[in-house]
C-alpha cells in the first residue's frame, strides 16, 4: 500500500512518522512555501500539482494514478482551503479514498466564549481597530498585507518566514516557529505592551498558549473563523483514527462523508 499525505502541518509529520514506523510506503507533499520546511519521515515531494496543461485537482488525480497511491490523507492546515478543495474534487473525479485529518478548532477551547470571532482577516482588522492601538498579529505571512494600512503605529507581527513586501517601519517582525509556552507568550505581550491580539482559528495545542495569556492580561483576542471544509469527504480529528482508516478500520472516529454520522 502506498499513502500520499498532503502536509505542511505538525499532524501531517506525526502521521508520516507513524506510518513509516509501521512499514507503510508513504510520500508527503509540501507546497514549498517556507524556506526551510520541517521535513517529515519518508519520501517528500515539493510544489503544487498544477501545470500548463491541467489544474491542481487534475494534476493531483494524475499523480495519484501514476504513483500507484491507494489512499490519500489531506492533513493540510485548516486555512489551506484551496488544496483541500482540490483534493476533494480529485477524489470525487478519480474515485480514490480520501480522508481529511483536521485538528479541533478553538471553538472547543474552554474560553471560546471570551474570544471575538470574525469571518475573515479584513473583518479582523476592522474589529481590532476598535479594541486597541498596539496589535499583535499571528495571522501568518500570507495575509499580513491586509494590515498594511496600520503604518502609523507599532505592530508586532510574528511569522515563520519574513514578509516578501516592505512592512511599515513602525512594525516589529518577529520570526519564530511554535510551540510557544504560556509564560513566554505572556512575557512577550507584556514586554511589547500589546493591547489586542489578532489570530486565526488554527486550533491545536502548539499555539493555544497565546489565547490564555492574552485573556489573562485582559486583552481582546480577535479570531478569524476557519473556512468551511469541502463537503463529501470523510474526516477525523486525530492521528490514531487516521492510522486506523489507512488500515481500512474506522471504529467510529471517522465521520462518514454521506450522512455526517460516525462510521
Ligand atoms: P492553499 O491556498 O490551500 O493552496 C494553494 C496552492 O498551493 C494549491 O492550489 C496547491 O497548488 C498548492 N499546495 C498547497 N498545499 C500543498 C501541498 N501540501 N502539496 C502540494 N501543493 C500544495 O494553501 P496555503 O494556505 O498556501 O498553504 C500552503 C501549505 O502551507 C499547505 O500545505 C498548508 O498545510 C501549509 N500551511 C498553511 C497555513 C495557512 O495558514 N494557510 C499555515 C501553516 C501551514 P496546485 O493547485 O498547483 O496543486
Amino acid at each position: 500500500m502506498k499513502v500520499l499525505i498532503l502536509g505542511g502541518t505538525g499532524e501531517a509529520r506525526a502521521l508520516a512518522a507513524a506510518l513509516v514506523e509501521d512499514g507503510v510506503d508513504v510520500v508527503s507533499s509540501l507546497a514549498g512555501r517556507v524556506s526551510q520546511p520541517a521535513l517529515p519521515a519518508g519520501a517528500v515531494r515539493l510544489g503544487g500539482f498544477s501545470d500548463d496543461t491541467r489544474d491542481g485537482a487534475a494534476g493531483l488525480a494524475a499523480y495519484v494514478a501514476e504513483q500507484g497511491i491507494s489512499r490519500v490523507v489531506d492533513a493540510t492546515h485548516p486555512f489551506a482551503a484551496q488544496i483541500s478543495a482540490n483534493a476533494a474534487a480529485a477524489a470525487a473525479a478519480a474515485g480514490f479514498p480520501l480522508l481529511r485529518l483536521q485538528r479541533p478548532g478553538w471553538q472547543e477551547h474552554p474560553r471560546a466564549g471570551e474570544l471575538v470571532w470574525v469571518p475573515d482577516v479584513e473583518r479582523a482588522r476592522e474589529r481590532a481597530e476598535r479594541s486597541g492601538i498596539r496589535p499583535f498579529l499571528t495571522t501568518g505571512r500570507q495575509q499580513l498585507e491586509t494590515f498594511a494600512p496600520w503604518d502609523d503605529r507599532y505592530v508586532l507581527a510574528r511569522v515563520v518566514d519574513p514578509p516578501d513586501w516592505a512592512v511599515p517601519s513602525s512594525w516589529e517582525v518577529l520570526r519564530a516557529r511554535g510551540p510557544y509556552t504560556y509564560a513566554a507568550e505572556r512575557a512577550l505581550m507584556e514586554s511589547r505592551r500589546v493591547d489586542v491580539v489578532v489570530t486565526k482559528d488554527s486550533g491545536g495545542p502548539l499555539t493555544a498558549a497565546k489565547l490564555d495569556a492574552a485573556l489573562d492580561l485582559g486583552l481582546t483576542v480577535v479570531v478569524v473563523r476557519r473556512p468551511d471544509p469541502p463537503s463529501g469527504v470523510a474526516t477525523c480529528q486525530d492521528l490514531d483514527a487516521a492510522v486506523l482508516w489507512i488500515r481500512g478500520i474506522t471504529e467510529g472516529k471517522v465521520t462518514s462523508p454521506r450522512d455526517g454520522a460516525a462510521s
